[in-house]
């Protein structure tokens, strides 16, 4: 089991020893309406800064809210000299459309990477901000020594917040990368060829141990809460089939919340002109 929940714990020491040689750094959240799910992720990215000395603004807005007021409010954030980043949290409600609004955000501020100019600098290999959850899918694989050059990955969901990026980055790391989806035909043998399985779906028990080669890398990035608690993609025998797996809980998600205090940390550094932000 890798154990994402001791890395993360390591990454926040770092992070906060980082943050004490700083100027403030603010990074503000705005979430739009009361999804309870996305609540609870709030709190966790606020506690989590709180700990290692990130100075969070908790923006909540009415579920009535409309897109123009968000634009506006989001306009408002760029322009504040004391926030560093900025995460509009989603999903929106019905009838934001999300692509305007991660386009309003300032790219230099843009800590989940959805702004077009960062998404592109993704893709181009020339990365600046890459999604929280993606980039722990790497650091995990990394921490583990996972061979990735010339390796077969299988990465099952094609989100723009995780699945899309994740494939991009073990592709610049010379992955042999597949990207599977709702539509694609046999999922089974797709992953029986895959010497790292990234699942990113929110499908309970998803992948099943008999589709996974024996001793391969699983990373469970799903996450589904049920009556029996948080449950991932990946049925819980591919343990006995997988050479290494993250747990849910314990997993990918304690090194989300720490990849995005990197983030803010690196959105600091951009803003203080300490780290060049390309020209957009
Ligand atoms: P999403 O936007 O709903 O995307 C899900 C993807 O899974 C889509 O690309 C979809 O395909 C694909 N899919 C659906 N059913 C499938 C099936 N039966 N077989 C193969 N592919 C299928 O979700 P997301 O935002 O990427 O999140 C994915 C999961 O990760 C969720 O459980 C979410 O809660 C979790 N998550 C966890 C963290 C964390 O910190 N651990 C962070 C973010 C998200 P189509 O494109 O064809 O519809």
């Amino acid at each position: 089991m890798m154990d994402g929940k001791a890395l993360a714990a390591r990454i926040r020491e770092e992070v906060a020893a980082e943050v004490a040689g700083l100027s403030p750094i603010g990074l503000a959240t705005v979430l739009v309406g009361d999804d309870p799910a996305s609540d609870v992720y709030i709190r966790l990215k606020h506690k989590a800064s709180t700990e290692v000395g990130i100075v969070s603004r908790d923006v909540r807005l009415p579920a009535a809210t409309t897109e123009a007021e968000l634009v506006e409010r989001v306009r408002e954030l760029n322009a504040a000299g004391s926030i560093d980043g900025i995460l509009v949290q989603l999903p929106l409600p019905d009838g934001i459309d999300e692509a305007r609004i991660t386009a309003a955000i300032d790219p230099m501020k843009d800590v989940d990477g959805l702004h077009p100019f960062n998404a592109g600098q993704l893709l181009l290999g020339r990365p600046t901000y890459v999604g929280a959850t993606p980039v722990a899918v790497l650091a995990l694989l990394d921490a583990y020594a996972v061979e990735l050059a010339g390796a077969s990955a299988v990465v099952i969901g094609r989100s723009d917040i995780v699945g899309k990026p994740a494939a991009l980055l073990l592709l610049q790391r010379h992955a042999t990368v597949t990207i599977c989806h709702s539509r694609t035909r046999d999922l089974a043998a797709e992953v029986a060829r895959a010497d790292v399985v990234v699942a990113a779906v929110g499908a309970p028990g998803l992948v099943q141990a008999d589709w996974v080669k024996a001793g391969a890398t699983v990373i469970d990035v799903g996450i589904t809460r049920t009556e029996a608690g948080l449950v991932g993609d990946v049925a819980p025998n591919v343990e006995q089939r997988a050479g290494l797996l993250t747990p849910v809980p314990g997993g990918v998600g304690p090194m989300t919340i720490a990849m995005l205090l990197r983030n803010a940390v690196k959105a600091a550094r951009y803003r203080a002109g300490t780290l060049a932000f390309p020209a957009s």
